[in-house]
């Protein structure tokens, strides 16, 4: 049996993005909003049209919190740096990224050079990536080095802007993802003593959590403070830094919503994702990425009933793939990326439709020096076994 939450039209508050757009692409004359008035009834067969008129020149990317009626137009479903390689490998001209900003940046760090990147709606931000700036976290190296040689080597999480990444690989760090942050941890005390984790919090502790550190050995780092509201001391005692930034759509699972689910359904596994707070990763049965959930449920006995503790596209997609099996979410109300909810079928229309007239629509274009120093704090992930 399954269990199905409907989002209904939920939308996000808009968030910033930090695109680059050339005039000339911006494509006047070819503006969204007549798009609006597309009826619902004749998207897809135009949507199909459109993509099949572009063939082998484009290659949909969907991540898996993607909305049903776009990401059922992608060529590809997964997290965001399997999607970009896949993009990468494809001999695709144009990229059409349906998830949310910085994935399409890093889609455009590991591109080809005559590849470029698309993201239907530049207002797909992500918050937990907005949350660390670059002049921020620029400061926030001053002040550390205002104490002296801590021998600090930075990671960033995946999702982070080019930006971070770019100041990552040029301090020497690397970037991590949901399933191997711990080796990069690793990887980095062997460069240095103390690691500053951007900009996730929460994946940051619960993995030096993981592989042995003592929570007293982790401080947050505010941006809004002066030394990250830290005092010299605490600093020099800290293993690992944390960046003060959350995911929030995983940071609304509580350790209550365990032991309520625990209760009302004996024998009710709980999968949460890392981005989730420390004492609901503590309390979980198992903790994993988009694709260890995916895999976990996947080989999971018919019968067997989880609780899901990640954005609610996936949850619902699961308990469709499975029916002989119990899916919920973790949380009852719904756990929704609103922001990449903003991507509708509307917008993917309006793009591809656009490629075939020869313009290109909300192209994210990171600079040359941003994406040779990202790619570099890349390559040191990729090039750990
Ligand atoms: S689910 Fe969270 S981390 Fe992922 S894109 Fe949405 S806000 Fe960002």
């Amino acid at each position: 049996m399954s269990t199905l939450i409907d989002i209904g039209k939920l939308v996000g508050k808009p968030q910033p993005a930090t695109v680059l757009v050339p005039e000339k692409e911006k494509g006047v004359g070819c503006d969204f909003d007549s798009y609006l008035l597309v009826p619902d009834s004749s998207l897809d067969a135009r949507i199909t049209a459109a993509k099949a008129r572009l063939g082998s020149d484009v290659v949909i990317l969907g991540h898996h919190y993607q909305r049903d009626e776009v990401v059922k137009f992608a060529d590809f479903r997964g997290d965001s740096l399997q999607l970009s390689q896949q993009a990468a490998n494809s001999s695709a001209k144009y990229i059409v990224f349906c998830g949310v900003h910085f994935m399409a940046e890093s889609a455009d760090v590991v591109r080809q050079p005559h590849q470029q990147v698309i993201l239907p709606d530049l207002s797909a931000g992500c918050s937990m990536a907005d949350m660390a700036d670059i002049g921020q976290v620029e400061t926030c190296w001053a002040e550390l080095a205002s104490l002296g040689d801590l021998r600090v080597v930075p990671v960033t999480y995946m999702n982070s802007t080019a930006a971070i990444k770019a100041f990552t690989g040029e301090h020497g760090g690397a970037v991590v993802t949901s399933s191997n942050a711990a080796k990069v941890m690793e990887w980095s005390f062997q460069r240095g003593e103390r690691v500053l984790f951007l900009p996730d919090e929460h994946l940051g502790r619960n993995t030096a959590f993981q592989m042995g550190i003592p929570l007293d050995r982790m401080v947050v780092w505010d941006p809004h403070l002066e030394m990250g509201g830290n005092t010299p001391e605490a600093l020099r005692n800290a293993r690992v830094i944390l960046w003060k930034g959350y995911c929030s759509v995983h940071q609304r699972f509580l350790p209550e919503h365990i032991e309520k689910v625990r209760k009302e359904n004996p024998g009710m596994k709980v999968i949460v994702h890392p981005e989730c707070r420390f004492e609901v990763v503590q309390a979980a049965d198992v903790v994993g990425s988009t694709d260890r959930i995916l895999r976990t449920i996947s080989a999971a006995e018919p019968g067997s009933a989880w609780a899901v503790g990640t954005e609610i596209h996936l949850v619902n997609r699961l308990a469709k793939m499975f029916p002989d099996r119990t899916v919920i979410s973790l949380d009852p109300h719904v756990c929704v990326c609103t922001t990449m909810f903003r991507i509708t079928p509307h917008h993917l229309l309006w793009v591809l439709e656009n490629l075939g007239e020869g313009r290109v629509v909300n192209r994210i274009a990171v600079d040359d020096k941003t994406r040779g120093w990202a790619k570099v704090a890349l390559d040191r992930m990729l090039s750990l076994k």
